[in-house]
């Protein structure tokens, strides 16, 4: 405790507003202390069910809204922005202590690509009519964005991308289509990347644009996922105009606007959390299949806990400036394909380990999902995020892919 704190009591040292952002956390007790009593308070019995049974990469959508509700009013909606903009202003390590105690008590896991990847990217990149248009609109939830990149025929290969826009005066028309689109039939918004120019590099001529979502000539379909949730979707544009105004950065430098904001939806990103969140589930699965469990899944749940401990301090020290692919170093530079790598592995083998302790139930569960059979219903939820964690691998870039940045870096 730094000096003075000791003689301070317990409501004047609530009453003291939490680190400064940028400063070291001096007290983290005291930060826990204030985390520990909100979430006590906000996260509701039906809020906490909502977090335990989410599948996928977001919970149910009423939940993440009114918890998206409570978090704006508490001012913790946007952990990572600077207070000027309405964010907490939070350190990296106060950032991962709060993701930390979300999971422990069984948040719902928001739908925030506004949150951890556009607003940030507004805040350094758009206009100031962008971010007056934009930014108040993420935090209270009333914008849902979702993210327009990958096409049919343009994932790893991202520059790949077909959907042509044409200046026309003051609007782009947008014709072609996207696909694997996360919440496209959640979002009322859409930041996407399109071809404007075709130039000598492939990875020119893109631009950067923010699209409407009730745009006439635009249509949304659903594609189920394997764990059978709707997730994501395929989206298509038919002569769909956007104003010039909705750009971030120049035109045919949408390449560089993207590469930013992953860089900055990363830099968000706490995983190891995510992965403790599935190591806990699959202790529990592991615990409600009691005496059933063949001994060889405990040792295994062991190791993976030792390599958790070991992820979470590899991210740990990548966090303090959260800009490590920024600097020069090329092992810096490739820690955040690491991390995803390791990251996005890990679950899997955690998810894969759960659902084998649910033994047989793991085959017969996913039909009765939902049923009010308390081991059944363990089972089957072992079984479908085992399916839904299988993307893991895949999506902001495929472990391939990763493989392939890592070498490219470190063999410079
Ligand atoms: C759950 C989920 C959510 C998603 N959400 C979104 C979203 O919201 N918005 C969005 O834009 N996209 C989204 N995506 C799409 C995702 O970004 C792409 O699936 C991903 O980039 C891979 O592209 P692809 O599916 O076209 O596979 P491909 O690129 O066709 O790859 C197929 C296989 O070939 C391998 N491969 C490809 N190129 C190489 C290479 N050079 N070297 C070695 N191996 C290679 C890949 O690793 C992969 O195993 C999502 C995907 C998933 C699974």
């Amino acid at each position: 405790m730094p000096d003075g704190d000791a003689a301070m009591t317990f409501p004047e040292l609530r009453a003291r507003p939490l680190c400064p952002a940028g400063q070291a956390l001096e007290n983290e007790a005291l930060f826990l202390a204030e985390v520990r009593a909100f979430l006590a308070k906000a996260l509701t019995p039906d809020l906490r069910e909502a977090g335990r049974r989410t599948l996928g990469v977001h919970s149910d959508i009423e939940a993440c809204r009114i918890w998206q509700g409570r978090l704006h009013r508490q001012g913790w909606i946007a952990p990572a922005w600077p207070r000027a903009w309405g964010g907490a202003g939070w350190t990296a390590r106060q950032r991962f202590l709060f993701d930390q105690e979300c999971v422990r008590n069984d948040a719902p896991v928001l739908f925030a690509g506004g949150i951890r990847s556009l607003g940030p990217l507004l805040i350094e990149m758009g206009t100031a009519a962008q971010q007056a248009r934009y930014l108040p609109a993420i935090l209270k939830g009333d914008d849902l964005w979702c993210q327009g990149f990958s096409e049919p025929s343009a994932g790893s290969d991202l520059a790949a991308i077909a959907t042509r826009a044409e200046r026309q005066g003051d609007h782009y028309r947008v014709n072609g289509s996207k696909i694997w689109t996360t919440g496209a039939h959640h979002s009322n918004r859409m930041f996407a990347i399109v071809r404007t120019a075709q130039l000598e590099k492939r990875q020119q001529g893109l631009t950067f644009l923010l699209i409407d979502m009730d745009s006439p000539g635009l249509s949304v379909r659903p594609i189920p996922g394997l764990s059978g949730e709707h997730e994501f979707n395929a989206v298509y544009f038919d002569d769909v105009r956007v104003p010039v105004e909705n750009r971030i950065g120049p035109e045919n430098d949408g390449w560089t606007v993207a590469k930013r904001l992953m860089s900055l939806a990363r830099a968000n990103n706490t995983p190891a959390v995510l992965v403790a969140k599935a190591l806990r589930r699959a202790t529990l699965a592991i615990e409600a299949a009691g005496d059933g469990v063949e001994p060889h899944v405990r040792r295994r749940l062991a190791g993976l806990a030792i390599e958790l401990e070991a992820f979470t301090r590899l991210e740990l020290d990548a966090l303090p400036s959260g800009r490590a692919q920024d600097s020069g170093d090329s092992r810096a530079r490739a820690t955040p394909s690491m991390m995803k790598l390791i990251g996005s592995e890990l679950h899997q083998r955690i998810a894969e380990l759960a659902m084998e302790a649910a033994g047989p139930a793991a085959a017969a569960s996913l039909a009765v999902l939902g049923l009010d059979e308390p081991e059944l219903d363990i089972a089957a939820m072992a079984t479908a995020r085992h399916f839904s964690v299988r993307a893991a691998s895949v999506y902001s870039g495929t472990s391939e892919t990763q493989r392939n940045l890592i070498a490219g870096q470190l063999l410079k």
